[in-house]
């Protein structure tokens, strides 16, 4: 080619869960340019920042190149892969017959492909013989899947993106889509200039409340009975759907026996919603169709996660708006493949496509293909408990994909402590972080661009991923990683890449995959279910009112209050989440020049009330403290915060959210109640 000639080639965004279709413009191995993919599913060739500059990380400096081994004093020596390999496998082999097999874990990885997770579980599962498989959906959006499992019998997203441009009514409850889920949102706004109705409900004034025809600030946790009384009212006033809850629904008496307990006045008092709005939207619900409910971690991240997807659930099935294009419960998935690690069966309690362990047959097919004779047939230890179990000895070996937890897990000091008292600790990662320097072994992986493979979105949709240029120094794909391993233990494993490891397993072993293969993934991709080759994909779950669990099942919720209530000592509640600019604990986003330029630093945003009554002034630094920690940060005052209200952000280990978080937990899932916990603040 000539010196200003760039070649195209088609992928799929690393960040969020929105799963935007790339071009990446080329010169030899350099991205010159980004831009979308024009007429593409799911984003029509629209991109934000981080889709569009967000690629420098991989031609990063700091990319580790080659196998590290932790040396007496602390410090990391470099090491051949089979120096490094013998010694995590032996390691490995040494706890297991010491100890059994449930004394090792592992955590795959939201940010990696699918074939990366299926090996990594496979991995813990066949070869380690442990059900101790997780990853980080654990933190997100597990009560999304618990949630619509019991509800629907399927844990996915209903509908589709492009679908929010043409609907009649979108209610957005707990996401903060235009920074979490930028391209989402544009699609929700052209929904709103095409003349949808827009209902926002969020403790945040936040940017899309500003095109809302109806905002309800609520109070944080409060969604359970706030989303009740607008059932009461909808029950009350005969605007439910009668024929679809006849004809698809059960339990619909116990339903309505327990939200007649949650009058507009109820709803009010817990939610600080006037109940004149209440009532507003529960009539402007009951009226327009079809509608769209989109929810993110508002909804999930709470001691009641699972109570609040059931309870929108219940909702969209009391309206109707199930089953049908432009309707549904559309969860935004927060990483590029966390709908793809779930699906892949990095979770504890499934198989590679929501498959059972205990039913017999699944376990033999499984068990024969990965050349064992049986698979552990019981449910393994969420990564909670993975921690609390290096600090009380039932884990001695743990095995990290890619997963930086010491700044994403709520309670920083404490997730620390059970680092350090990792007997064994192995990391495969693109970057030294804040959780590598803890393992005892650090395996370089290939990252984004520079492997095939496939990622899914939160609609369920499975896109390619490609390569590029080559990983740098030694560092390998991780499949390649996890198949080096199980050799040492005695396992060979056959697929030699992605394309191998998808067509010859996944396709074969999992129903909800069978009609997907490579080549037919150069397009717009495929969304599950597909079951046969000549399967278009699935674009709306539960056609017709034909719910995988036969009925909807309608579910009765009582409101429950957040763990951690304000009280004299610490009179905030503290909400934490997402800025646009930067993508969790920024191991990719803060080695992109021009995002850490558009937020060099974190923030503690509080409402302008309390900064007049406390004298704090936009910019200044404040000390933000809980029961677990302290940070200083400085405040961002903001109208679009309630009083009494403090948000922030986990970007940065300075001033990160988790130092003052909570490890309090769903209770089905056990998801961190990020949401909410008791702070206070002052000024320094
Ligand atoms: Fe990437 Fe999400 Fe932005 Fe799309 S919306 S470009 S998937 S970060």
């Amino acid at each position: 080619a000539r010196s200003w000639e760039t070649t195209k080639v088609r992928t799929t965004c690393p960040y969020c869960g929105v799963g935007c279709q790339l071009n990446l413009h080329m010169k030899g191995e350099e991205i010159v340019k980004v831009t979308g993919v024009e007429g593409a599913q799911p984003n029509d060739g629209r991109l934000c920042v981080k889709g569009r500059f967000g690629y420098d990380f991989i031609y990063s400096d700091e990319r580790l190149t080659t196998p590290l081994i932790k040396q007496a004093d602390g410090t990391f020596r470099e090491a051949s892969w089979d120096e490094a390999l013998d010694l995590v496998a032996n390691k490995f082999k040494a706890i297991i017959a010491k100890y059994g097999p449930e004394a090792v874990a592992g955590v795959s990885c939201a940010r990696s492909t699918n074939e990366n997770s299926y090996q990594m579980q496979k991995l813990v599962r066949a070869v380690f013989q442990s059900p101790n498989i997780d990853h980080c959906a654990r933190v997100c959006h597990a009560p999304t899947v618990s949630g619509l499992m019991k509800s629907f019998g399927t844990g996915g997203m209903t509908n589709s993106i492009q679908e929010f441009a043409n609907t009649k009514l979108l209610f957005c409850i707990g996401t903060n889509m235009t920074e979490a889920h930028p391209v989402a949102s544009t699609f929700v706004k052209n929904g709103a200039r095409n003349g949808a109705k827009l209902i926002v409900c969020d403790p945040r004034r936040h940017r899309l409340a500003d095109y809302a025809d109806i905002f309800a600030q609520m109070k944080v946790g409060s969604d359970v009975a706030f989303l009740n009384a607008i059932m009461n009212v909808l029950i009350n006033e005969d605007l439910y759907d009668k024929e679809f809850v006849r004809d698809h629904c059960e339990n619909f008496e116990e339903l309505k026996a327990c939200v007649m307990k949650y009058p507009p006045e109820r709803g009010e008092e817990i939610s600080g919603v006037p109940k004149e709005t209440i009532i507003e939207i529960a009539r402007m619900l009951g009226t327009v169709k079809p509608a769209m409910l989109i929810y993110t971690l508002g909804i999930t991240e709470h001691t009641c996660g699972t109570d609040n997807v059931i309870s929108v659930a219940n909702l969209q099935m009391l309206l109707g708006n199930i089953g049908k294009e432009n309707t549904g419960v559309n969860p935004l998935r927060g990483q590029n493949n966390v709908q793809g690690a779930c699906d892949m069966g990095a979770l504890p309690n499934v198989l590679p496509g929501y498959q059972s362990f205990t039913d017999p047959a699944v376990n033999a097919k499984f068990a024969k293909a990965w050349g064992v004779d049986s698979i552990p047939a019981k449910n393994g230890l969420m990564i909670a408990q993975m921690l609390d179990g290096l600090l009380d000895k039932t884990i001695r070996g743990l095995f990290l994909f890619g997963e930086n937890l010491v700044q994403a897990e709520p309670d920083i000091a404490h997730v620390e402590k059970c680092m350090a008292a990792a007997e064994f600790l192995v990391s495969t990662d693109i970057f030294m972080t804040e959780t590598t320097r803890f393992a005892h072994v650090i395996l370089p992986a290939a990252s984004w661009c520079e492997d095939e493979g496939t990622y899914t979105n939160c609609e369920r949709r499975i896109s390619r991923v490609r390569k590029i240029k080559n990983a740098p120094g030694e560092a390998k794909p991780d499949w390649w990683i996890f198949k080096q391993i199980a050799k040492r233990f005695g396992h060979e494993w056959a697929s030699n890449s992605a394309r191998e490891i998808w067509d010859n397993e996944l396709a074969v072993l999992c129903p909800s995959f069978a009609g997907v293969k490579y080549y037919r993934l150069d397009g717009d991709g495929i969304q599950w279910p597909c079951p046969s080759e000549d399967h278009p994909g699935t674009q709306i779950l539960h056609k017709d009112g034909n719910f995988t669990r036969g009925k909807g099942l309608l579910v009765p919720l009582e409101w429950t209050p957040p763990a951690e209530v304000p009280d004299a000592e610490y009179p905030f509640v503290l909400s934490t989440g997402r800025r646009l600019y930067h993508y969790h604990t920024r191991t990719q986003t803060g080695r992109a020049k021009g995002l850490n330029d558009l937020l060099p630093e974190e923030y503690a945003d509080i409402s302008d009330i309390d900064a007049g009554r406390m004298g704090i002034a936009d910019g200044e630094k404040i000390r933000v403290w809980s029961r677990r920690g302290s940070v200083e940060v400085t405040a961002r005052v903001s109208e679009r915060i309630q009083p009494g209200l403090v948000w922030m952000a986990f970007h940065y280990r300075e001033g990160n959210a988790n130092w003052l978080t909570n490890k309090a937990y769903d209770r089905v899932t056990m998801t961190p109640e990020y949401k909410a916990c008791a702070v206070n603040i002052s000024k320094l």
